[in-house]
């Protein structure tokens, strides 16, 4: 998404212009603690495409925090988070240190930004922008948001210097993607694959990775490309010991991390055991893309009865499993049957619905409201005499790696970033997911600290 960030010290004028841009009155709800407030962020809409507005004076104060730290942390946040600034100044009240600092502050961030003079209410007053030509901004537009003069000026210099809408859109999604295929010994894991390949009917030659024992087989499905990665870690048949099982849990360590999403073969005859969870475990800490694969579905389904008591018999399997994999919750459960090669274009098909919602965001307003509501649904516990508060939060659109499936990320800045507890953050994460379910995606929650002294970052 563009994003534009309104900056500047109190009182210059920023929700006023805020709402000429936005093109309409937005509330300003009273000061809650803890709560974002409706007139942070809006979406715009003008000649070209739609932008993300951000009044950054609308991210909620602390009590505790001095007026320039506030303004301060205001603008890391529209650092941060946007690619175009809008700096705002008061040409009635004229240049002022604070001015000047975030002035100083803005340069060497190196983000592209406009002087915004405002209260330039009549031709009279042009002159009054001269005051701040010491801050050696390369762009400058004069305005009246009160009296709504300049704005078209001001919209035509946003127009030109965000960048296209659909870049984001051109990210590349054609990449391969890595699959492994993991598990303990002996659940169909090679007999998966041989299933996978029969199915696609193409011949392919596996081709050495990058260490001498990682074979990776390049695969091709209709219009998609896959590799599965590291089969040469699954042999293809063969007697099980204690060390081979050590070593397996070893060796899916490292595919798990090279991998963009994982696929964790359980044995339907034998149920979920304690090194099924252990693989798991290692997948949930990578926070790796997932869909269990439950295998050997054949011996399970008995050929008898009824369909209605077929599918009580997986309603009932699929309970017991469910909760002993309950860390990896956001992973779809399949059944397949390597040995019958069944379930396959199933699995394929969840596997590129990962693909592609991976490629869904939340949009900022929306994030933040959804999160409002949550904070004031259930306000979260209160931790030596302190609660957490979130001033704002966005989904940055530009993932830090270039995988095909790049996992959600929701940055939160926040008060502080200890208040956040685990049960806390499975609440946001549930509630961030009614909205937005990604299946098979984990969700990744980034925290700011937006206190003045020592903003650390932080994941969840
Ligand atoms: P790996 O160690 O995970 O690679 O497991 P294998 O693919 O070598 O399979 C272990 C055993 O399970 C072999 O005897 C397979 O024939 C059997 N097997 C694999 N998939 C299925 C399946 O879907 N149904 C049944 N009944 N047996 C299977």
């Amino acid at each position: 998404m563009r994003t534009v960030a309104i900056v500047g010290r109190p009182n210059v004028g920023k929700s006023a212009l805020f709402n000429r841009l936005a093109r309409r009155r937005i509330s300003i709800v009273h000061d809650q603690p803890g709560v974002t407030r409706d007139r942070i962020v809006t979406e715009c809409q003008w000649e070209g495409a739609p932008f993300t507005l951000i009044d950054t004076g609308g991210i909620g104060s602390d009590v505790d925090t001095k007026f320039t730290e506030q303004v301060a942390a205001e603008v890391d946040i529209a650092i941060e988070t946007s690619d175009l600034l809008l700096f705002m100044v008061d040409a009635k009240a004229g240049l002022t240190t604070v001015d000047q600092a975030l002035a100083r502050k803005l340069r060497r961030s190196g983000k592209l930004a406009v002087l915004v003079v405002n209260k330039v209410d009549h031709d009279k007053h042009a002159e009054l922008d001269l005051d701040f030509a010491t801050l050696g901004f390369e762009r400058t537009v004069c305005i009246s948001a009160e009296h709504n003069r300049g704005t078209g000026e001001l919209v035509q210099l946003i127009e030109a210097l965000l960048p296209p809408a659909d870049e984001a859109a051109q990210r590349t999604v054609d990449a391969p993607v890595e699959l492994a295929i993991v598990g303990r010994p002996n659940v169909g894991k090679s007999s998966l694959i041989n299933a996978i390949l029969k199915d696609s009917r193409t011949l392919v030659s596996p081709i050495s990775g990058t260490t001498r024992d990682a074979v990776d087989v390049p695969y091709r499905r209709g219009e998609n490309a896959y590799v599965l990665i590291d089969t040469a870690g699954i042999r293809p048949r063969g007697k099980v010991d204690s060390s081979v099982e050590v070593f397996s849990v070893m060796r899916s360590e490292r595919t798990i991390r090279r991998a963009d999403l994982c696929v964790l073969v359980i044995d339907a005859s034998a149920g979920v055991t304690s090194q099924d969870q252990k693989i798991a475990g290692q997948i949930q800490e990578a926070q790796k893309p997932c869909i269990v694969a439950v295998n050997k579905w054949d011996l399970v389904k008995e050929p008898g009865g009824t369909a209605a008591e077929r599918k009580e018999r997986l309603a009932e399997m699929m309970e017991k499993i469910r909760p002993e994999l309950f860390f990896l919750d956001y992973a779809p459960v399949l059944l397949v049957s390597a040995l019958q090669g069944q379930g396959m274009t199933r699995l394929f098909k969840a596997i590129e619905e990962v693909r592609e919602g991976a490629q869904r965001r939340i949009g900022t307003g929306q994030l933040n409201r959804l999160l409002t509501e949550a904070l004031e649904l259930h306000p979260p516990p209160t931790r030596t005499g302190k609660r957490l508060k979130i001033v704002y939060a966005t989904q940055p659109d530009r993932p830090s790696s270039d995988t095909p499936i790049p996992t959600p990320t929701v940055l939160l800045f926040v008060n502080q970033a200890g208040l956040l507890i685990d049960s806390y953050r499975k609440f946001l994460e549930s509630k961030v997911r009614e909205v937005e379910p990604w299946p098979g995606l984990p969700l990744r929650f980034h925290l700011r600290e937006r206190e003045a002294r020592g903003r650390r970052a932080h994941v969840r």
